[in-house]
This record gives structure tokens, C-alpha cells and sequence, in this order.
């Protein structure tokens, strides 16, 4: 059993969008953090975007240059899985349950029994992921949002096996990284991620019915008081991810018609149109 205060080294699972901004929102608060990917590429994109976030920091007066270089100190991208030795782990890689609970299983006999394992799954129950695990006990859901390191939020899930200790730690670490963190009941979507869908589903229902333009909904919704509109969040999110979060509720709902997938969403991940990831979403993007 372990306190906040054990918590040292942080290493995250996945380094695409999610996965790199949860390291460095983790060095940022001041944790080592090792940050592992099976592709090169996306660790160099990684490190790059490291550059480029406390570049933008220490230019717009935020932080001073030696603190740049303490945080990129505290931060190492690696390939190999034996680094994955911490006393916190994260998980960010594809949302789907049978890859998670592989690489997750790899990751449980490396690490002590006490280590905490979380998952930044979006949509599936930690109850599910831990039912293929050996100490389903240490597995917890930690919702971050993008982008990680500037976004407040984070949902904590116990699933049904979930020890109380994993929880108060959970939580305290994510207040330790500036984050406002709220408990969230372990159903399909947790809380944000279900409300939200219908922002997306009916948006694309405008589109599909030529009610109207891509952009034309979303400024009207940023009118209307929203930061972003829905085309312009799905290309920031990854369109192919937002497309399997609405797959994995519409199956978690037992094909409930209200959470029924978007053809025009599927035309977009066929093309490849990934959103700003892939130079093209919704919209076209310098890469
Ligand atoms: P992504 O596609 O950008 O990144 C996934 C990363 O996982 C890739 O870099 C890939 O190389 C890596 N990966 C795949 N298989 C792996 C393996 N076996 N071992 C190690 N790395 C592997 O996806 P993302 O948007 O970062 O989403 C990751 C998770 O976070 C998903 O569960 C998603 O639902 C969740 N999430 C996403 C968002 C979002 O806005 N994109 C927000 C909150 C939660």
C-alpha cells in the first residue's frame, strides 16, 4: 500500500496525443516521467512538442529557461518496456479493451504489487480492463483531457475491484498536478465523455442532412458560448479516436440508437483524415 508521498516516478504507456501530454503534465508538476512508445517516430514527435510547449512557456514569460531545462530533464522517452518500472503508471495507448489488458498484464509483472496502474481510457469500464489482470485491485481510471497539460480536468474511476488506498492516491496526484479532480462511477463514458457524444453524433447528423457546413455549426456553437465547435474538437482529438470512443459506447450500450456510430466520421477515418495528427481532418492543417 503506498501515500501520495511515494510517488516519484511516473511512466506513461502510448506517447501519442494523450500519452505525451500526461508526461509532460506530470513533469510539470515536478515527477520524473518516462514516457514509452513501440514507435520511434512518435517519440520524436513527442520530444518535439516537449520543445515546443516550454519554448512557447519561456517566450510568453511563464516559465524562466532554467526551469525549461529541468523539465526536460525530468523527462525520458524510451522503447523499451523495462523502463516502464515506476511507482505510478498511466496507460494511453488505442482505445480497445484487449490490447489495453495485454500491454497492461506485460506491464503488471515488471512492476511491484503495490505499484498503482491507470488507465486514461475514455470509454471502457476499469471493472472490464481489470477483469484481465492479476491485481485488478491496483488498476484505477485516470481521465485526463486534451490537451493534457493545460486542461483542468480529471475523472477518477474505481472499477469494482479497485482498492480504496489507489483512489485517495489517484486523486491526491492528480491535485498534486494542478488538476481539479472529481470521482466518476465506472459506466460506459464515465461522465464527460457520454454527455459529450451528442455533441458530436448530432453535429454530424447536421452535416450528413445538409443542414449545414462543417463550419458554419461550428461557429455557430462557439457563438453560442462553446470554446470550440465540434469539427474543430474532433480534429484536435484525433477523428479516429472520437470514432472509437462513440464505437466502444455504442456497443457498452448494447447498440443503443442514441450513441449509433457516423457514417460521415467512418468515410473520414477510411480517407485517413485523422485530424490535425494527420495534416487533415475536418479541416487542412500545415503539419
Ligand atoms: P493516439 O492514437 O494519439 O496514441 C496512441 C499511442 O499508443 C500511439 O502513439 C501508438 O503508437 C501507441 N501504441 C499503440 N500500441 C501500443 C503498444 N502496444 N504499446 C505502446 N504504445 C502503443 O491516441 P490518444 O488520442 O492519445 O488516445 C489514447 C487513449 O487516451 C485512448 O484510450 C483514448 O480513448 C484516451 N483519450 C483520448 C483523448 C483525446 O482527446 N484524444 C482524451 C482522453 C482520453
Amino acid at each position: 500500500m503506498r501515500t501520495i508521498t511515494d510517488i516519484q516516478h511516473i511512466a506513461v504507456i502510448g506517447a501519442g496525443v494523450m500519452g505525451r501530454g500526461i508526461a509532460l503534465a506530470a513533469a510539470l508538476a515536478g515527477y520524473k516521467a518516462t514516457l514509452y512508445d513501440i514507435h520511434a517516430q512518435t517519440l520524436e514527435q513527442s520530444a518535439q512538442y516537449f520543445e515546443k510547449f516550454l519554448s512557447d512557456s519561456v517566450s510568453r514569460g511563464k516559465m524562466d529557461a532554467a526551469t525549461k531545462v529541468s523539465i526536460i530533464g525530468h523527462l525520458h522517452l524510451t522503447q523499451d518496456l523495462a523502463d516502464l518500472k515506476a511507482d505510478f503508471i498511466v496507460e494511453a495507448i488505442l482505445e480497445n479493451l484487449e490490447l489495453k489488458q495485454k500491454v497492461l498484464r506485460e506491464v503488471e509483472v515488471i512492476n511491484a504489487d503495490d505499484a498503482i496502474i491507470a488507465s486514461n481510457t475514455s470509454t471502457i469500464p476499469i471493472t472490464r480492463i481489470g477483469a484481465g489482470l492479476q491485481h485488478p485491485g491496483r488498476l484505477i481510471g485516470m481521465h485526463f483531457f486534451n490537451p493534457a497539460p493545460i486542461m483542468k480536468l480529471v475523472e477518477v474511476i474505481s472499477g469494482a475491484a479497485t482498492e480504496v488506498w489507489v483512489s485517495d492516491v489517484t486523486f491526491a496526484l492528480a491535485q498534486k498536478m494542478g488538476k481539479t479532480a472529481v470521482h466518476a462511477q465506472d459506466e460506459p463514458g464515465f461522465i464527460v465523455n457520454r454527455v459529450a457524444r451528442h455533441f458530436y453524433l448530432e453535429s454530424l447528423k447536421v452535416l450528413e442532412e445538409r443542414g449545414a457546413d462543417h463550419e458554419t455549426i461550428d461557429r455557430v456553437m462557439e457563438n453560442v458560448g462553446f470554446k470550440m465547435g465540434p469539427f474543430k474538437l474532433m480534429d484536435l482529438i484525433g477523428v479516429e479516436t472520437n470514432h472509437e470512443v462513440t464505437k466502444s459506447l455504442y456497443e457498452a450500450f448494447f447498440h443503443d440508437e442514441k450513441f449509433r456510430p457516423s457514417r460521415v466520421q467512418q468515410k473520414k477515418v477510411d480517407a485517413g483524415h485523422f485530424g490535425r495528427k494527420s495534416g487533415r481532418g475536418f479541416y487542412s492543417y500545415d503539419k
